[in-house]
């Protein structure tokens, strides 16, 4: 494997660099503003995105895209989330509500939806986990019950991210409780608004306004709603999701965040310590196996492969990385990484996330091991 960067894909992301470091302070603290004026933030920057074309360059050119290889969406990935991520929802529009409104949507529905993400006006949130299905996602039980043109929607979804200042969710419901519980899933884009849905925040160790649990009583949708045909949202979901497994560039800030803790124990002359090298490049290689895993997948996807595997040994080694890094935060700083905003500090809501948002790591393990291995679990 070679993953040398072609001289185009340098200057990009040298040119992206210099706007990020221009437009955006050196430590934003983008996560301590009120849900309401990070979502005002996050959309006037991500329309400067959209204005240079690097809010959706890998898209197709017919839907707000440049067609660009996956590299330079990896190269946004890890310059952004290196930066502050300060896209909030966008970057679940882009990785994957877009494109699998690309792969399912009906003419109008891309029309409406895809020019409105690709200039990044809108903010959704993803109404998948409910409180008895979580890691066993098929076994949902919000209902969509079709009545004429409509369809009423009835149950609770939780730990909804961004669902306080999302406009649309991205919902999964069950349309046939026969059968397979995988195949009697439909998926609706429903507005946020539409009577009979309430949203309550959920308080976590993230900044406020992280999670939310969303209720629907009788939500009345038109059929229109709908994306894809009924009963196989599931597997339009299931072709998507290793684009959200690889979408955060998790390594790529944990890294930085090493370089931190580095200049912080050389600054006290820590360097000397054999011990504490050890911790540091331990870390080092855990952040460096990560970012392999993920080129891996993007070149796998560049060549038209499915990057399913690679994308579950990605997540594994990504959460692995961050967890590695808190550690030698905590381990290196003692007393001092306790302090609200240090390194360690915000690697730590990081790290504490990284294996059950997105999927568990435990389930990303057993996916593995029933590819890899062959086992029944
Ligand atoms: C930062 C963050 C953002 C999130 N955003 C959203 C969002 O926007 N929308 C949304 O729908 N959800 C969201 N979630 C929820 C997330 O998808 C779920 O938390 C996740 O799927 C796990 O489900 P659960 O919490 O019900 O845990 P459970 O499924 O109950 O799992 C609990 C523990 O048991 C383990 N476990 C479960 N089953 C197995 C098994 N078969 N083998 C081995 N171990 C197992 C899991 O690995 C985990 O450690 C978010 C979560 C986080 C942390």
């Amino acid at each position: 494997m070679h993953f040398d960067f072609s001289d185009d894909e340098l200057a990009f992301r040298k040119e992206l660099k210099e706007f990020l470091d221009g437009e955006l302070p050196v430590y934003f603290e983008f996560f301590d503003l009120p849900p309401e004026e990070r979502a005002e933030r996050s959309m006037a920057f991500v329309q400067l995105l959209s204005e240079r074309g690097w809010l959706t360059p890998a898209w197709p050119v017919e839907y707000g895209g440049s067609a660009q290889a996956p590299w330079q969406q990896m190269i946004l990935a890890e310059e952004m989330v290196a930066h502050g991520e300060p896209r909030t929802g966008q970057y679940m529009n882009v990785n994957w509500i877009g494109p699998a409104i690309i792969l399912a949507g009906t003419p109008e529905q891309k029309a409406y939806h895809l020019t409105r993400i690709s200039k990044g006006d809108v903010l959704w949130c993803q109404g998948f986990s409910e409180p008895d299905a979580g890691s066993d996602l098929a076994a949902l039980r919000t209902t969509a019950v079709r009545d004429g043109d409509e369809y009423v929607i009835n149950g609770e979804k939780i730990w909804t991210s961004n669902a306080g200042i999302a406009e649309f969710c991205f919902l999964l419901a069950r349309t046939n409780a026969e059968g397979r519980k995988q195949d009697g899933i439909s998926i609706f884009l429903v507005p946020v608004a539409t009577p009979g849905i309430e949203v309550g925040d959920i308080e976590s160790v993230l900044h406020p306004g992280a999670f939310h649990h969303v209720l629907f009583t009788d939500v009345r949708v038109p059929a229109s709603c709908r994306l894809g045909p009924e009963n196989e949202g599931f597997s339009i979901v299931r072709t998507l999701l290793a684009n959200e497994r690889t979408g955060v560039a998790r390594y790529h800030r944990a890294a930085g965040y090493l370089d931190r803790i580095a200049t912080w124990c050389a600054e006290r002359d820590l360097l000397d310590d054999s011990a504490v090298i050890e911790t540091l490049a331990s870390a080092r290689a855990a952040c460096e196996a990560a970012r392999l895993l993920v080129y891996q997948v993007y070149d796998e996807k560049t060549r038209g492969l499915d990057p399913d595997v690679s994308a579950w040994a990605y997540r594994t080694a990504a959460v692995r990385a961050e967890r590695v890094v808190n550690e030698a935060a905590f381990t290196l700083m003692g007393a001092e990484g306790l302090a609200r905003h240090s390194f360690a500090d915000s690697q730590f809501e990081w790290a504490v996330t990284a294996g059950v948002a997105g999927g568990s790591y435990e389930m990303q393990l057993n996916s593995l091991a029933r590819v890899l291995l062959g086992s029944k679990g």
